[in-house]
């Protein structure tokens, strides 16, 4: 028997009864049944979100730039570093030109450090 059929079975012996006091401590009882129903659901998505979250930051490989990119991506994706310590979100950053990159979400421009020195090392040795 779940609780809502026992407080519905407690509320009807309590009508037979005629004990207002009881049939109002009942109610009352149902009230926080209730509170504690919503609170235990907040508390079961919360506690998805922080599941999700640590199954995520397993899967995160963190780099010398500030973005991410994901083991279980085939295709690597470069992710916005600043999106994910902020908000926990996931946000592909877009490519602006071979080195530098905008997130579209913060709008925080990325410059790839080890693009621009192979760049420059490129060109100082030709
Ligand atoms: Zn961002």
């Amino acid at each position: 028997m779940n609780i809502i059929d026992l407080v519905k079975d407690l509320f009807s012996i309590a009508k037979k009864s005629g004990n207002i006091e009881l049939n109002m401590k009942l109610i009352d009882l149902n009230e926080k049944i209730v509170e504690l129903q919503s609170e235990m659901s907040r508390l079961q998505k919360e506690n998805d979100d922080l599941n999700k979250q640590i199954s995520t930051e397993s899967d995160i490989e963190y780099h010398e730039d500030p973005y991410l990119t994901r083991k279980i991506d085939e295709k690597p994706i470069k992710y916005c570093a600043a999106c994910w310590a902020s908000e926990k979100i996931l946000v592909p950053i877009q490519a602006l030109d071979n080195y530098a990159y905008r997130c579209p979400h913060c709008n925080v421009r990325i410059l790839i450090t080890a693009k621009r020195k192979q760049l420059i090392r490129g060109n100082l040795f030709i």
